[in-house]
């Protein structure tokens, strides 16, 4: 058997690799790519095999959940980068901002003026993303896509926020192409470089179409179980 550590480090080349060729294919930029390790579900232990092969850049949908095992990992490991990928409550803002590095779900005006508000009073910025509901799907987070750019253009200028770009998560089980071309226009017309764009089923697509961060999780650490999780 393969150590957790030799497995890691194994997933983390073999998906390195298909970005590069997916950039290749696409004409994009695959090294440019950041891998945002999505490792919601999975225990600490789970996780310290990707930190000692050299990832360094994670991704939590939840903060309660982040809670639990990142303080600890990241005093061991303090060039962690944590990217908050879930929906982000006003209630646990301060919270979020003590923990996370990026927070990639500013979808609404309230939530990004409780960041502004939290990131002055903690001497603490944080690089934001604005979360769009590109498939305008009532269960889904995200600010509606005819309002992106407004938005974007407001939480800059008006709140004062470090906006990096755009997030979206396509709708299931239907082709993401139209979807990845819409948000990169959007972030185009923001005047914003960055996408964040493409789960493990989809990344390569997203790559092709100008992802700069792509949001992998079961590809690396395996199938989650919710039940547990
Ligand atoms: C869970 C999750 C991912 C990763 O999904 P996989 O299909 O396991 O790669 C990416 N983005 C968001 C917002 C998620 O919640």
């Amino acid at each position: 058997m393969p150590s957790p550590e030799n497995t890691a480090a194994q997933r983390l080349s073999e998906l390195a690799a298909s970005v590069e060729q997916a950039a290749h294919r696409f004409d994009a930029k695959g090294k440019a790519v950041q891998l945002v390790a999505v490792s919601k579900t999975f225990s600490a232990e789970e996780v310290r095999p990707f930190l000692a092969a050299g990832q360094r850049v994670f991704g939590e949908n939840r903060v309660q959940e982040a809670k639990g095992k990142w303080p600890a990992l990241k005093a061991e490991f303090p060039d962690v980068v944590l990217h908050l990928i879930g929906p982000l409550q006003t209630n646990k803002v301060r919270e979020a901002v003590e923990l996370f590095d990026v927070i990639e779900t500013v979808d609404r005006e309230k939530l990004a003026d409780a960041l502004a508000v939290e990131f002055r009073r903690a001497g603490r910025a944080l690089p934001v993303f604005v979360q769009v509901n590109i498939g305008r799907e009532d269960q889904k987070s995200g600010i509606d896509p005819d309002e992106a750019v407004a938005f974007a253009q407001r939480c800059r200028d008006v709140h004062g926020l470090d906006v990096r770009g755009l997030m979206c998560i396509p709708p299931a089980d239907v082709p993401p192409g139209p979807y990845f071309a819409l948000l990169a226009m959007l972030a185009r017309q923001a005047g914003l470089a960055g996408l964040s764009m493409g789960m493990s089923a989809d990344y390569k697509l997203a790559v092709g179409m100008g992802a700069t961060h792509i949001r992998v999780g079961s590809a690396l650490f395996g199938k989650r179980d919710y039940a547990a999780g």
